[in-house]
């Protein structure tokens, strides 16, 4: 029977090239593993699964009865549905502890770094596994948009050296350059819908009784979403009534000036003005150095609740 390896739902490239690159290490060590993908991969995606010629992972939404290897998350909001009538054999995560559980013992990989890629890739050295050429790069690919080339507070040294490492074996000398491409691509607001805007990176989290959705969009410059803003704030509120969410947030990242534009729809905007000590001006702010959702956003949300 095969095993299923699977990110979290509005994949990254960091949760796509993850269940790629586990799955090659996992079937190297015998085990019969299948890249799967909870939803739609994004631009950024595409572009690194064409660059280096892989297949999109197969689209996946029900894992009951399944084995499965999860990467890239361990809350239970970001897993399919039917999680719990999964066997889950193990966890390659670089997130805060979340609330899945299993019922047998499992591996667990979770470490605090940049990408779950570097986690993997410490998995590979650990079962002595060569890395492919072109696993190698999209894995640096991965590692790079989850750090935001190096920027990240959530980027390690150890990740750094692992780029260089994974740059090395894909024989990418201008690396920093490819990661800059990449981010342009990301960049590319044009003919996407306030949805598809919205929950691109898009993740829900239950804090105490309440469950709030945090997005993120991370750009070259701000200046692309002057003409949708008030479409995406159309579409939080929307997204806010349809899940019954206590609040939605959209962190609009400029990669450059290295912070965030923060747009609040919710039910109490005090809470996250304390979270953030920042005053809302028409509901949003802008927030300086903050890069990265799990390091500097979850964590102060979070006490609130
Ligand atoms: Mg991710
Ligand atoms: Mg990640
Ligand atoms: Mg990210």
């Amino acid at each position: 029977m095969s095993i299923y390896v699977l990110g979290h739902t509005n994949p990254d490239s960091d949760s796509v090239v993850g269940a790629i690159s586990l799955a090659y290490l996992k079937k190297q060590l015998g085990e019969d593993c299948i890249a799967t993908r909870q939803g739609e991969i994004s631009p950024e995606t595409k572009f690194i699964l064409n660059k280096f010629g892989a297949d999109v992972p197969e689209l996946k939404t029900s894992y009951a009865g399944e084995e499965v290897y999860i990467v890239d998350f361990s809350d239970l909001a970001q897993a399919p549905k039917d999680i719990a009538d999964a066997t889950i054999l193990g966890i390659y995560d670089h997130h805060k502890l979340g609330d899945l559980t299993t019922a047998a013992p499992l591996e667990c990989w979770i470490r605090p770094i940049g990408s779950s890629n570097s986690v993997i890739k410490e998995a590979y050295d650990y079962y002595d596994v060569k890395i492919p050429k072109n696993i190698a790069g999209m894995m640096m690919c991965a590692i790079l948009s989850d750090t935001v080339i190096f920027k990240s507070p959530t980027c390690t040294k150890l990740d750094t050296k692992i780029v260089k490492e994974l740059a090395q074996i894909a024989e990418i000398q201008e690396y920093k350059a490819l990661g800059m491409e990449m981010f342009i691509v990301k960049s590319a607001v044009a003919g996407a819908t306030p949805r598809e805007l919205t929950t691109r990176d898009y993740k829900e989290f239950d804090m105490g009784n309440a469950k709030l959705g945090v997005g993120q969009l991370e750009v070259v410059d701000l200046s692309v979403f002057d003409e949708v803003k008030n479409d995406l704030f159309k579409d939080m509120r929307k997204l806010k009534d349809e899940s019954g969410l206590h609040s939605v947030l959209l962190l609009l990242t400029d990669i450059m000036k290295e912070g965030s534009q923060l747009l609040v729809v919710s039910d109490d905007e005090s809470k996250i003005e304390s979270a953030f000590s920042a005053k809302l001006e028409n509901s949003q702010v802008w927030l300086d150095g903050v890069l990265s959702r799990k390091k500097q956003v979850i964590p102060f949300l979070q006490p609130q609740f």
